[in-house]
C-alpha cells in the first residue's frame, strides 16, 4: 500500500491473480524436482525448446561478436537494419510469391514485439479482434494492452481447423482483425490451402457486410516446424490485408534472444501506412528496435532452422506413449504440443493426479480449450520416454474409478 491507494491498478491485480497458475505450476515443479530428483520429474508444461541453435546460427554469433566496424552498436531506423529487411522481403517473396517492399517489413523484438506493435498500429479503444479458440491466451492480454477485447470463435473439435461460419458469427460492427496460429500453439494444427480459401471468403463476406476492411494477422512463429509433409501457410497468397508475424524463437531456437519481424502484405489496404504505424509503435512502446546483434546474426540463417527430425521424434515417442495409456487425441502436423482430452472431467483434479505421477501440464482452459490438456513435448528424448511408467500409472489410476 502507498498511502490509502494499492500500488498496481485495478485490472493488474485481476491480471495478475488469472495469470499465477503458470507461476504455481512452476513453483510446483521446482519443489517435485527437490523432492524426487530432477530426472524424476517430467515436465511438459513450457513451451520452451530444449534443442540449441543451428551450428551456423553460432558461428555467426562469433563472427559478429567480433566485429570492430565503428558505429556498429549504435541506434538504427526503429524499423531495423535496411539490408536484413530487405532480406526477409526477398524471402518472403521467394517463398510466396508475393514480394513484400522492404518499408512494410519492421524488424521486432520477437512474436510478442510484433503481436504488441501490430495490435497497437490497428486498435482503437473497444475495437475486437477473433482469435480461434483453442488459442495462445496471451493474446487477451497484447489486445487489451491496447484497448482492443479478443472475441473467441470456435474451431473443429475433431482437426481444430478454424470454422468459417464461427468467424462469421463472431465477426461485428467492431472487428478490426482476425489471428490465425498455424501450425498452432496448443493443437498443433496446421491450416491446409482449403482451410484459408474458405477462411478468406468468409473474411471477404464480413468485410462486405459491415463495410470495412478486416486484417489477417498471421501470427507464425512454429512455421517451419512441420512434420509429415505437411505445408506451412502462404497467407499472402489467400488473404489480400495479411500481415504475417514471425520470429526465430522456435525455428532457430533463439527464445531467449528476443528476435521477430511483422511484413505487411504489399496488397494490404493502406500497407504503407501501417508500416508507419508498426515503426512509431515499436519505438513508443518502448523497443526502440529489434537487438542490433541478432538482426544480424539472423539475417545470415533466414533460411536455416533447428532439425526438425529432431521434434518429428519426440513427437512419435510421447503419442506412442500416449496411445498406450489410452488417451485421445490428434497427433500434431506442426509446432511442439500435443493437445489430448483429460482422463475423467475435471480438468483441475486431471492435472492434481498428474503432479502426483510427477507429470507436469497445463489444463486446456489456459487455452480456452476446456476438457483438455497441453503437453509441450521440446523436452529431453529421455524425458519422454522416462515418461512412460507415469502415463500408464496415470491412466490406470483412471481406469480404476
Ligand atoms: N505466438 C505464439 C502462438 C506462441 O506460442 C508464442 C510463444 O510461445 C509467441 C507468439 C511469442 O513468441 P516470441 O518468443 O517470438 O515472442
Amino acid at each position: 500500500m502507498t498511502g490509502n491507494q494499492p500500488a498496481i491498478n485495478k485490472r493488474l491485480t485481476e491480471d495478475l491473480k488469472n495469470a499465477s497458475f503458470i507461476r504455481k505450476m512452476f513453483e510446483q515443479g521446482e519443489e517435485l524436482k527437490k523432492i524426487h530428483g530432477a530426472d524424476k520429474v517430467f515436465d511438459f508444461s513450457l513451451g520452451n525448446p530444449e534443442v540449441e541453435p543451428p551450428e551456423s546460427v553460432r558461428e555467426s554469433f562469433v563472427r559478429h561478436a567480433g566485429d570492430q566496424t565503428p558505429g556498429t552498436h549504435r541506434y538504427m531506423s526503429n524499423a531495423g537494419y535496411p539490408h536484413v529487411r530487405e532480406s526477409v522481403a526477398e524471402l518472403i517473396g521467394r517463398q510466396s510469391g508475393i514480394k513484400p517492399r522492404a518499408n512494410l517489413v519492421v524488424m521486432t523484438v520477437g512474436a510478442a514485439g510484433g503481436l504488441n506493435i501490430v495490435l497497437k498500429t490497428l486498435l482503437d479503444p473497444g475495437d475486437e479482434v477473433v482469435a480461434f479458440a483453442p488459442y495462445f491466451k496471451e493474446y487477451n492480454f497484447y489486445a487489451q494492452n491496447h484497448g482492443g477485447r479478443i472475441v473467441e470463435a470456435a474451431t473443429d473439435p475433431e482437426t481444430f481447423l478454424p470454422s468459417p461460419e464461427a468467424l462469421e458469427r463472431a465477426v461485428t460492427a467492431r472487428t478490426k482483425a482476425v489471428i490465425l496460429n498455424s501450425p498452432n500453439n496448443p493443437t498443433g494444427a496446421v491450416y491446409d490451402a482449403a482451410c484459408l480459401t474458405a477462411l478468406a471468403d468468409a473474411v471477404r463476406a464480413c468485410e462486405k457486410k459491415f463495410g470495412h476492411t478486416i486484417y489477417v494477422i498471421s501470427d507464425e512463429p512454429y512455421v517451419s516446424i512441420v512434420y509429415d509433409g505437411a505445408v506451412p501457410p502462404q497467407v499472402f497468397c489467400h488473404f489480400e490485408n495479411a500481415i504475417i508475424i514471425n520470429s526465430y524463437s522456435k525455428s532457430l531456437a533463439l527464445a531467449g534472444e528476443r528476435i521477430g519481424y511483422v511484413a505487411v502484405s504489399p496488397n494490404a489496404a493502406d500497407a504503407d501506412r501501417i508500416a508507419e504505424g508498426l515503426v512509431f509503435c515499436n519505438r513508443v512502446l518502448g523497443f526502440v528496435n529489434a537487438p542490433a546483434f541478432l538482426q544480424r546474426v539472423v539475417a545470415d540463417s533466414l533460411e536455416a532452422s533447428v532439425d526438425v527430425a529432431v521434434y518429428a521424434e519426440k513427437r512419435d515417442a510421447i503419442c506412442a506413449i500416449l496411445r498406450e495409456a489410452g488417451f485421445t487425441f490428434r497427433v500434431p502436423q506442426g509446432a511442439f504440443y500435443l493437445f489430448p482430452k483429460i482422463l475423467g472431467n475435471d480438468e483441475e483434479a486431471f492435472k492434481d493426479a498428474a503432479v502426483r505421477h510427477n507429470i507436469l501440464i497445463v489444463p486446456g482452459s489456459g487455452f480456452a480449450g476446456p476438457g483438455h490438456f497441453r503437453l509441450a513435448f521440446c523436452v529431453a528424448t529421455e524425458t519422454i520416454q522416462r515418461s512412460r511408467g507415469a502415463f500408464l500409472a496415470l491412466a490406470a489410476e483412471y481406469a480404476k474409478q
